[in-house]
C-alpha cells in the first residue's frame, strides 16, 4: 500500500537530514538525464519509507527510510544533486 504525493511531501523527512530546503534542490536522473526540482518529483510514501521517482522515466531517484533512529538514504538514481546554499 502506497500513497502517491508530489515532491513537497518529501520535504519534511529530507529537511530532517539536510540543512537546506530540499524541495528547491535540483536532482538529475541517472536513468534519463532529466533535471527536476525535488518539489516536482513523484513521491510515494509507504510503510518501508519514502520513495522519490523521476516523473519522466519512473527511475527510483531516492529512497529514504528511518530505522531505529537512523536515516538510510539510497540515492543511486541521482546522477547530480544541486543544492542552493543560499536557499
Ligand atoms: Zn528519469
Amino acid at each position: 500500500m502506497e500513497n502517491k504525493l508530489d515532491g513537497n511531501a518529501a520535504g519534511g523527512i529530507l529537511q530532517a537530514i539536510f540543512p537546506f530546503d530540499m524541495t528547491l534542490a535540483q536532482a538529475t536522473c541517472a536513468g534519463c538525464g532529466t533535471t527536476n526540482a525535488m518539489g516536482a518529483l513523484a513521491v510515494y510514501m509507504h510503510g518501508m519509507g519514502t520513495v522519490i521517482r523521476c516523473p519522466s522515466c519512473d527511475t527510483v531517484l531516492i529512497r529514504v527510510a528511518q530505522i531505529h533512529g537512523d536515516y538510510w538514504l539510497d540515492m543511486r538514481g541521482v546522477r547530480i544533486l544541486q543544492i542552493s546554499a543560499g536557499a
